[in-house]
C-alpha cells in the first residue's frame, strides 16, 4: 500500500484504539513518547494529525505512519508496513 492510500484508510483513531490510547474529550493524552505527566499530545481526528506541545520530547508531530514509528520504534518502511496491516485490518 502506498502512502496516500495509508493515509486516506488508516484513522488516527484507529492506531490510538490499536495502542490502547484513549484521548480525552478534548483529543488530549498523555504522550506516549516521553515522561508526561499531564496530557501533552494533541490528536487531531479531522487531519489525522497529532502534535505534542512538551519541549521535552523528541517526536514532534506527525501523522499515523509516524505514530507508529516513534511508537514501536521503527524505520519508515517498518512503519508503513504496520501501517498498511492495521488499514486492512
Ligand atoms: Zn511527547
Amino acid at each position: 500500500m502506498q502512502i496516500p492510500e495509508i493515509k486516506t484508510r488508516l484513522t488516527i483513531t484507529q492506531v490510538l484504539n490499536h495502542y490502547n490510547l484513549r484521548p480525552d474529550r478534548n483529543h488530549r493524552l498523555l504522550c506516549p513518547f516521553h515522561e508526561d505527566k499531564t496530557p501533552s499530545l494533541q490528536v487531531y481526528p479531522d487531519t489525522n494529525t497529532w502534535t505534542c506541545f512538551s519541549t521535552n520530547c523528541h517526536a514532534g508531530s506527525g501523522d499515523v505512519i509516524d505514530f507508529i514509528l516513534n511508537k514501536e520504534g521503527f524505520s519508515k518502511h517498518e512503519a508503513i508496513e504496520k501501517a498498511t496491516k492495521l488499514a486492512q485490518s
